[in-house]
């Protein structure tokens, strides 16, 4: 396979960030194709014996099995890496995938982590329910505070793990400081990026070591498909990650990867479209709802801290309403535009009640403290016109009392 002229990494990772998104990582075969080919291949062949030998010995480049590597799947990992500002990625099937894969292959019995309490569910399970099971044990902090990571600090701390913005209540944790912190008592720095992606934030640069995501949600951005992603040292994805996830396979399907191709190709136009419009919904619920919590709007406690560490706030914000479950529940029943739905980072306008949905399998004191109220709902704020959207929330929030 004949490589495109332009992918010597010395010239991509000097493009800008958009026409990484477009044209990063690509590799044509001999027919020159302009999209990216989708290999649907499990194995691979050899001329000759000796050949197979040489590429299981690593003496040959070239590929063996699509568990290992795939051509489709390589183009999106160097994609990323590009925008990502990594020196390797490795793809997994979802962002559960990426989460656990970038935990555990790093971590043995008797380790300890620390951990941001605003997270994804799944997440949390993993940190509280999963990795105790093995003998690693965590230390749940708030984030928002980087004194409170310094102070978990035991002797046996191997890592931080954290999502900012956090979901669903958009807690902003200092990147620079807590990365300094872990980086001045030799622990590793996991953050979950899903709600940013690269082009609003990157977390390498303020001193993150290794950056998780679900691509499930901005990268794909159109409701397809599931897909993870670990950025980070070609050090820690060959020599730590890459055993745990060859042998494990987590592996990111090659539909699935060449669907996310495309998907970010448009990242950074939706994302900068679907930021404006989630402020401009935001700024209009502001004025009908107690709180709107919003890293974009003056409102939210760590605004400052987010302009500063990201460049736009992105597409997800939450709401309390005073009215608890059935005032909530009530709101999105009479929503005529906006979807009832939990995913978030589509094109489309979603919106779902964390309480009863993608947080309801968490004790009620554990969404007490993260936040996730019964009158909290979160917002996807999608491509359609904005307009569209506050008049569909106006009748809705007078439907619902509001
Ligand atoms: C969705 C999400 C995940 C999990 O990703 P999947 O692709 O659904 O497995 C993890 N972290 C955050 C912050 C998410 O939003």
């Amino acid at each position: 396979m004949k490589r495109h002229t332009g992918q010597d990494r010395s010239i991509t990772q000097n493009w800008r960030p958009a026409t990484q998104a477009v044209r990063g990582g690509t590799a044509r075969t001999e027919y020159g194709e302009t999209s990216e080919a989708l290999f649907l291949t499990s194995g691979y062949t050899y001329d000759r014996a000796g050949d197979a030998a040489a590429r299981f010995a690593g003496e040959q480049d070239g590929m063996t099995y699509s568990r290992l590597q795939n051509p489709t799947v390589e183009m999106l990992e160097q994609r990323i890496a590009l925008l990502e500002g990594a020196e390797a990625v490795r793809c997994q099937a979802s962002g559960m995938a990426a989460m656990t894969a970038a935990l555990l292959c790093q971590l043995s019995q008797g380790d300890h982590l620390v951990a941001g309490r605003a997270a994804f569910g799944s997440c949390r399970w993993l940190t509280d329910t999963l990795l105790p099971r093995f003998g690693i044990t965590s230390t749940i902090i708030d984030g928002r505070d980087p004194d409170q990571w310094k102070a978990a600090i035991r002797p046996n701390t191997k890592l931080f793990f954290f999502e900012t913005p956090a979901n669903p209540t958009m807690d902003i944790v200092d990147l620079k400081a807590v990365c300094d912190v872990a980086r001045n008592a030799g622990i590793t720095t996991v953050v979950d990026n899903a709600f940013a992606t690269p082009v609003l934030q990157r977390p390498l640069d303020f001193g993150a070591d290794v950056v998780a995501y679900s691509a499930t949600k901005m990268m794909d951005g159109q409701g397809r498909v599931l897909a993870g992603a670990v950025a980070g040292s070609n050090d820690f994805i060959n020599n730590v990650l890459l055993p745990f996830q060859r042998n494990t396979g987590p592996t990111l399907s090659a539909f699935n990867a060449w669907v996310v191709l495309k998907g970010l190709e448009t990242l950074d136009l939706r994302i900068t479209r679907q930021s404006e419009n989630a402020l401009k919904v935001a700024e209009f619920l502001e004025t009908r709802v107690p709180r709107v919590l919003y890293p974009a709007l003056k409102s939210h406690p760590q605004h400052e801290l987010a302009m500063r560490q990201m460049t736009a706030a992105g597409p997800i914000f939450s709401i309390y309403l005073d009215g608890g479950r059935k005032q909530a529940h009530a709101l999105l029943d009479a929503l005529r535009l906006v979807d009832i739905s939990n995913n978030i980072g589509d094109s489309r306008s979603l919106m779902t009640h964390p309480c009863s949905t993608t947080h309801a399998g968490l004790s009620e004191e554990v969404r007490q403290e993260m936040g996730v109220t019964e009158g909290m709902l979160r917002l996807n704020v999608g491509l359609e016109d904005p307009q569209d959207l506050i008049e569909d929330f106006d009748q809705a929030l007078r439907a619902a009392g509001l």
